[in-house]
């Protein structure tokens, strides 16, 4: 798609998170020139595992990277999940193979830096800028202008804002309201792979493998685990814990192991265990936002979670986050020549599904920490989902 002008439309995508990589794939695919400018002075991701669904994986191969993907990432081959106290099993499903039959693409584990190197490698050297902090972008005479904390200015036919949940892209287009602290944290660890029991439960009645996915429940707290990198040689922790007090949001905060023991005391000694061996161990506040119905503001959008921040409860923020990057590109292919039907189809594609996801996190935390647990959320229709189409 050209601008109005003729040349090749120009995009810059603030933020080079997994939203903003993933935009950016997906738009110089498409013959778009894109620039993305980052904050940070390095490029990499921090922080631990993450899943990703069917749906996402949708995308991610349609975008031609299912070849790094599968060799960098895992598919766990059973999801046991277990109660918190005596490890008996609440449920056992296969996985591996299960999900491609039943959405079309595997559930897939990764570490995040793994999945940010495989969506960097997609992309030119020189696509992302670094040590560029956005203080906001607004549109001037139909030109979409960033502006950045040194005074320089970047303009483009379209800004996209991908910069996370305290954007300053969103801030500049619809005020500088907080997050809100959903009172819930986590705490996340990871830990070789070696120190996964092979039997749990009531006198070690139920076998697990190093390649399952596990889910312990309990009262006030969930802790989900699984294998990372392309050889599933370690074992992701995520401990998530509802909180009074105010923890901080930020992949960096230091815990302690005594910290994550002390949260979990009374639970089965199996994950006990593995808590024990964590070496390093970082604890994250969790916020989200309510949905709002627009992201956009003249030439000006958003994506991610700049537009969407959501609880990991049903472990889908990024996943959104590349399927929106997708689907923007798709709408400005569909839409040559016409920026503003574009941007409005990208978010009338988007908003519904994503708020959806947003409030359906929210309830599914909630069912999560009640003691006995209610059932799950149904995830068929967030699996099932198929970004990379056109909306029938
Ligand atoms: C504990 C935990 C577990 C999770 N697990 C899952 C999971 O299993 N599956 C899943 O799909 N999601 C999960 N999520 C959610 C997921 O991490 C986020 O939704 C996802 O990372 C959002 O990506 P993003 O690119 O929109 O934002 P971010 O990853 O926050 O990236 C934003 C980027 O913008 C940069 N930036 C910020 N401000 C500026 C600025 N002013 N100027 C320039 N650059 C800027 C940042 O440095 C960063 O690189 C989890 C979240 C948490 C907290």
């Amino acid at each position: 798609m050209n601008s109005p002008a003729g040349r090749p439309l120009r995009v810059v995508i603030v933020g080079a998170g997994l939203g903003g990589l993933g935009a950016a794939i997906s738009l110089r695919q498409r013959g778009f020139e894109v620039e993305v400018h980052e904050r940070a002075p390095n490029l990499g991701e921090v922080g631990a595992g993450l899943q990703l669904g069917p749906n996402a994986v949708k995308v991610l191969d349609a975008m031609g990277l299912a070849e790094p993907l599968r060799k960098n990432t895992f598919e766990p081959g059973n999801r046991l999940t277990l109660n918190w106290n005596d490890a008996s099993l609440r449920n056992r499903a296969a996985t591996r193979g299960a999900d491609v039959h039943n959405y079309g693409a595997p559930y897939l584990t990764a570490h995040r830096a793994d999945l940010h190197r495989v969506l960097q490698e997609a992309l030119p050297e020189n696509a992302v800028r670094l040590g560029r902090i956005c203080t906001g972008a607004e549109t001037r005479n139909g030109v979409a202008v960033a502006t950045f904390a040194d005074g320089s200015q970047v303009e483009a036919d379209i800004v996209v804002g991908a910069d996370g949940v305290r954007s300053a892209v969103r801030a500049r287009l619809f005020g500088a309201d907080k997050p809100r602290f959903t009172n819930s944290m986590c705490w996340r660890c990871i830990v070789p792979i070696d120190l996964v029991p092979a039997k749990v439960g009531p006198g070690g009645s139920i076998s697990v493998e190093k390649t399952d996915h596990l889910s312990w429940y309990g009262p006030n707290g969930q802790v989900i685990c699984y294998p990372v990198h392309g050889d599933g040689s370690m074992f992701n922790i995520f401990a998530g814990h509802a909180t009074e007090g105010w923890v901080d949001e930020s992949w960096t905060l230091p815990s302690s192991r005594a910290e994550l023991l002390d949260a979990y005391a009374g639970w089965n000694e199996a994950l006990l265990g593995m808590l024990a061996r964590a070496d390093d161990c970082f604890k994250w506040g969790i916020f989200d936002r309510d949905p709002i119905e627009q992201w956009t503001e003249g030439r000006v959008t958003l994506l991610g979670d700049a537009a969407h921040p959501t609880m990991p409860n049903l472990a889908q923020g990024a996943n959104m986050a590349i399927e929106d990057g997708y689907t923007l590109a798709r709408n400005l292919v569909k839409h040559a020549g016409d920026i503003d039907a574009a941007l409005a189809g990208y978010v009338r594609e988007r908003q519904p599904r994503t708020k959806m996801i947003t409030l359906k996190s929210r309830e599914n935390f909630q069912l999560s920490m009640q003691w006995p647990p209610a059932p799950p959320i149904d995830r068929s229709w967030i699996f099932s989902f198929d970004a990379t189409k056109e909306p029938a």
